[in-house]
Order: structure tokens, then sequence, then C-alpha cells
């Protein structure tokens, strides 16, 4: 049996089917890791490549920290499952608490989910069900963004905005509608766009068109990540809040990257841009990525309205087998003792002014249109290649980074970059030599 990359076969390379329609371009040549520590990653062929993605947007903390290591394994040992059907066991009552308190009052509830997706569906499933129990039984619409992604679910495509995401699938949820993309018109901006309420008064637009007695929920990230590092500009979410809020419009804020660190504080929604959303979602970092664990925070009031009415029969049956799996709740206790203890939901908002200088300083090559960034996230726009597949420049970028120890995200036409909290600033410039090198070989 020959021997293709890696190692596999032919017929083990065939056997996987990999997520996301980047195949065509990625299996022809897949990358292989065997090992993880820090801000490495180790390949099949022993080379020493830094994260510069956080693996997927998700490993805030760095690689193979032993202490979530142990922590799962003491609670694979004690408790292994609990179903999570009318029945429960504590961590999760300890984790929702300990969470809870970064946030203010305002948020009374946490529902436990496996993905970023799983969170978006039960955030807009509550919403509409939230309408429903309430007697506005006409409140059925949800409305998202251009180039916004909330996850793989239908839920989520129908109301994302990539439309890679939903191109074959033509029965979505019906009573649907996006608001246009907030980006700035000026490219090489940093940190966010100025204030343009224009943006989120286009919601305005559809509450006119629908009226507002059929709009059940908008749902947003803080900054479009998957879109292409897209950031509003500043006041944007506050003038939604504002519109929503006036219109009895619940508001879903997208916290899966943007939460727990990233743009410098435990939520941003809330202490970076200063709303209160009815419901935040996040998932990536809350468990290191190590484990699935995704989760829904509620604002006070809303589980009221559910509890209720559950001597009815219309009670909400919703949840999941994994729903706050003991192994998944110890891993993100232990990431919480970390997090805490080295300061890393506030290690952002430290390095972030370096950060920006330095994914700036990539303007000069010719193949680079825009450059975005907030926090420790940052996305590096290129001129497409021409006549090539769409992507193709990034692609190249990613593979010759790697080759030369550096893993980037290629999103389409955007470099994505989105690196572990415990970065330093010499990481930071390593990162962007090597960046400059490799964009300076492009053709
Ligand atoms: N929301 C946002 C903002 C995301 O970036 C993602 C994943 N990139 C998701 C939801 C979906 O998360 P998952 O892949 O864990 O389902």
């Amino acid at each position: 049996m020959s021997k293709a990359n890696g190692g596999l076969t032919e017929e083990e390379l065939k056997s996987f089917w990999m997520p996301f329609s980047t195949n065509r371009l990625y299996k022809a040549a897949p990358h292989f890791l065997r090992e993880a520590s820090g801000l490495y990653f180790k390949s099949d062929k022993g080379q020493r490549v830094m994260d510069a993605v956080s693996g997927l947007w998700c490993c805030s903390l760095g690689h193979g920290r032993k202490e979530i290591a142990q922590a799962v394994y003491e609670q694979l040992c004690t408790l292994d499952y609990a179903p999570s059907y009318q029945l429960s066991h504590e961590l999760p009552f300890k984790l929702s608490r300990r969470l809870l308190n970064y946030l203010p009052d305002d948020f009374s509830q946490v529902f436990y989910v496996n993905s970023g997706s799983e969170a978006a569906e039960t955030a807009l499933k509550m919403a509409l069900a939230y309408h429903q129990l309430s007697g506005k039984t006409e409140k059925v619409r949800l409305i998202g963004r251009e180039l916004g992604y909330h996850g793989a679910g239908f839920g989520a495509i129908s109301v994302g905005g990539i439309p890679n995401n939903s191109r074959l699938f033509p029965n979505q949820l019906q009573f649907t509608d996006r608001l246009p993309v907030a980006r700035g018109d000026n490219p090489f901006i940093k940190g966010e766009p100025e204030r343009d309420d224009t943006q989120a008064e286009k919601l305005l637009e559809l509450i006119e068109k629908y009226s507002a007695e059929t709009i059940a929920a908008v749902i947003v990230e803080p900054v479009s990540c998957s879109g292409g590092v897209l950031v509003p500009p500043e006041g944007y979410l506050k003038r939604l809040r504002e519109i929503c809020t006036e219109h009895d419009i619940l508001l879903i804020v997208d916290e899966v990257i943007c939460a727990l660190g990233r743009l410098g504080h435990p939520f941003s929604s809330v202490e970076r841009f200063g709303v209160i959303p009815d419901f935040i979602t996040t998932a990536k970092s809350l468990a290191n990525g190590v484990i699935p664990l995704g989760a829904v925070f509620v604002r006070s009031g809303i589980y009221d309205v559910f509890l209720s009415k559950s001597d009815t029969l219309v009670d909400f049956f919703h949840g999941y087998t994994f729903t706050a799996n003991p192994a998944a709740c110890a891993a993100a206790m232990a990431c919480m003792d970390i997090a805490e203890r080295e300061g890393l939901y506030y290690r952002a908002s430290e390095l972030e002014s370096y950060w920006e200088q330095a994914v700036h300083s990539l303007r000069g090559s010719p193949h680079v249109k825009d450059i975005r960034n907030l926090g420790l996230l940052a996305g590096i726009e290129l001129v497409p290649a021409p006549g090539e597949l769409p992507g193709y420049r990034t692609w190249q970028l990613f593979r010759n980074c790697f080759e030369k120890g550096v893993l980037v995200r290629a999103n389409g036409e955007v470099l994505a970059l989105c690196p572990p909290l415990i970065i330093e600033t010499s990481d930071i410039d390593y990162i962007i030599n090597v960046l400059s090198d490799e964009l300076g070989k492009l053709k």
C-alpha cells in the first residue's frame, strides 16, 4: 500500500472528510501536527511552528497546559459523565457563578453547549421562544449581518453572512435578513474606525421594512472574525443596543472569539463597548479549545419568563447530551484559574498598541490591500492574485509561513492573526518578520 503525506496511506487520507471547503487546496499537501507546548506546535517533520492563530482562535492560554490536563483527568476518574437530562452535577453551577462574577448583575444564567455553533442556535431559539412565551407571537424575524459568522447549523447559516456557508442550502430559516457589513471605507485604520452611527442605523431601515413587531432578535459579532477581521466603527454596538431596546428587539452578541481576553477584557461587549446584550455567546477559549465547551449568558428576567411558563407543556425543551459535560466544566475551571493567576483576561490591552504598530508595519507590501486590528486580533487583506482561485495568495502565505515556523490563518483574501494571550513582544516581532519576508517573496 502506497504511503502518502504524513505517513498515511492513500486510503487513510481519503477516509477523513476534512471540515470546511478548503479541502481542495489543503488536502493536496496537508500539514500534520504532532505535539504542542506553549506557543508552539511541532509538525510530523519535527518542525517548530509558532501558533499565531491560537489553533483556530481558541487556544488563548497557549498549548500543553498540564493543569487543564490534570483537572480533566481527575474529573474523569471521579465523575466521568452526568446525564444532562433531568440530572446534573455541581460543576456547571459553580462554573456559572464564577463566570457571572465577570458580568454585571444584569446577567443571571448560563446555558452550556459544546461549540460556538450550538451557542448561536441556542441563543436564537431562546430569543424566539422568549417572545412566543411573552405573547408576542409575531416576533419571528432574525437579523444578522453581512459577512457575519455564527457557526454551521441551519440557524447560524440563515443569519450568517458569508455566502459560501449557505450557497448550497436554499431551504434555510425563513424570516431572516442582514444588516450591511459595518466596515470603514478607508483602509489601514488602526483599531476602531471613527464613529459612524449610520452603520447601526441600517437596523432602522429593516424595522421600517418589516415593522418592529415582527423582529425577534439581532445577532452580531463585536468584530467579524471569520468574515475577515472587520472592526465596526466606534459606538456601533451601543447604537445597535439603543435601537433594539427602543423597539423591543433582543440583542445577541456573539463573543465566541472576542470574550475571555481576546479584546482585553473578560467580556468585550460589556467592558470594551459598554453595552448589556440580552444574550452573549462564547465557546472557543472557554476550555482553551482542548475540550468542546460553549456557553450562552442570559440577561436577567429572560429565564424568569421561561420559569413562569414551565408548568405548561410549552417548556423550553432544548439541550444536548453533552451539555455541561463534567470534564469540559473541569477544564473551564482550570482555564479560569490560569487566566486569573496570569492576568490573561487583560493581557491583550497591555499588548494592543505594540501589536497594532507591528501588524501595520506590513503596510509597505504592494500585495497588502488593508490591515485591520483590535485587541490581539488582526486581519491582513491581500490583493487577489489575477487568474488564480480566490484566496490563492493567502493560501501560499499560509504554506510558506508554516515552512518558516509560523502558523497563520488563510481566510479568503484575508490572513488572520489571533495569537495566544501568553505571547511576548519578541514573539510578535518574530511573527511579523516571517510574514514580512514571505510577503516580500510573493509574486
Ligand atoms: N461564532 C463565531 C463568532 C465564530 O467565530 C465561530 C467559529 N469560528 C462560531 C460561532 C462557530 O463556532 P464552532 O466552530 O465552535 O461551532
